[in-house]
């Protein structure tokens, strides 16, 4: 998976009015609407494999955590 695979991930915050459209969250598979806040993950290496995430979602993913 991308995930850790491209270098450090960067993750940034999109506020509801920068959410555009409509994306997929990795984490649950389920839709993150338009105008909603969420995070973007990006690996430094690999920019163009960025991924959209519910932040409880990528909260939860986090290895720190425990999480794989
Ligand atoms: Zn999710």
């Amino acid at each position: 998976m991308w995930d850790g695979a491209f270098g450090p991930i960067e993750v940034r915050r999109i506020q509801p009015y920068q959410a555009l459209k409509a994306y997929i969250c990795p984490g649950c598979n389920r839709d993150i609407p338009e105008r909603t806040g969420h995070y973007v993950a990006v690996p430094t290496q690999e920019p163009d494999l960025r991924r959209h995430w519910h932040y409880s979602c990528w909260d939860r993913r986090t290895p720190s955590k425990g999480i794989r």
